[in-house]
């Protein structure tokens, strides 16, 4: 049976504001038709995920961090309102690997034009009612923590422990970065989608679906056959 790709939505924080230096500007004008000025632009660091275990059982390894870090600029910055409405306000034009210790982070630069529609999207921003951030992204293989396999091919349950260890899931395969959201906090804005069904829960109840279409008996007495 062929396994589809999932697309997940993971939280982060905003990171900082940053003022408009000329060297980012070059930068900035690689994503734009017309150069920009430095007094055209808001400029803010994102800090959209990282390699630690989350609230939903799931972690990036390493080597998916680089990868998402290299295919967030040009991706756009959306502005999440509820479940369905997203705006876009900015691109991302930057990114770069932050480590803090064990942590290892993707943290991307974005632009917003300063324009009057912007104007209350970026004032949000900088006086903190917009703090937390969001990352849609698509991959393929959720691999288990504790037997390393796809974990709609075993038995495990994240969040639980097996022995000394919790078990999560590693998410491996990233296809795309689709976008980055900037949202209030503690806002549930988020959900995501995967292949065919939206689903608006949680990342571990899409994997449940998945392991139950998975692992569902194939019918063998089909009503016609009793006719043969
Ligand atoms: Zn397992």
């Amino acid at each position: 049976m062929e396994l589809g790709t999932f697309v997940f939505s993971h939280r982060g924080a905003l990171a900082e504001r940053a003022a408009a230096q000329d060297d980012v500007m070059g930068l900035v004008n690689l994503f734009s038709l017309r150069p920009l000025e430095k007094r055209e632009v808001a400029l803010f660091t994102l800090d959209l995920c990282n390699n630690r275990v989350d609230r939903h059982f799931s972690r990036f390894p390493e080597e998916e961090l680089e990868k998402i870090n290299e295919m967030t600029p040009g991706r756009p910055l959306l502005e999440r309102h509820d479940m369905t409405g997203s705006l876009p306000r900015g691109t991302f034009f930057r990114s770069r690997l932050h480590r803090e210790g064990d942590t290892l982070s993707v943290r991307p630069e974005v632009y917003v034009l300063r324009t009057e529609e912007n104007r209350d999207f970026i004032l949000n921003i900088e006086g903190g009612i917009y703090r937390e951030t969001s990352i849609s992204f698509s991959f393929r293989k959720p691999e288990c923590s504790i037997c390393g396999k796809d974990l709609r091919r075993c038995a495990h349950v994240p969040g639980r422990e097996y022995g000394d260890a919790l078990c999560h899931f590693i998410m491996r395969e990233v296809v795309e970065v689709v976008e980055g959201s900037v949202v209030s906090a503690g806002s549930q804005g988020t959900g995501f989608v995967s292949q065919e069904r939206a689903f608006p829960g949680a990342p571990l109840e899409a994997l449940t679906l998945a392991r139950d279409d998975l692992h569902r008996p194939i019918e063998l007495w089909r009503s016609g056959w009793a006719l043969e």
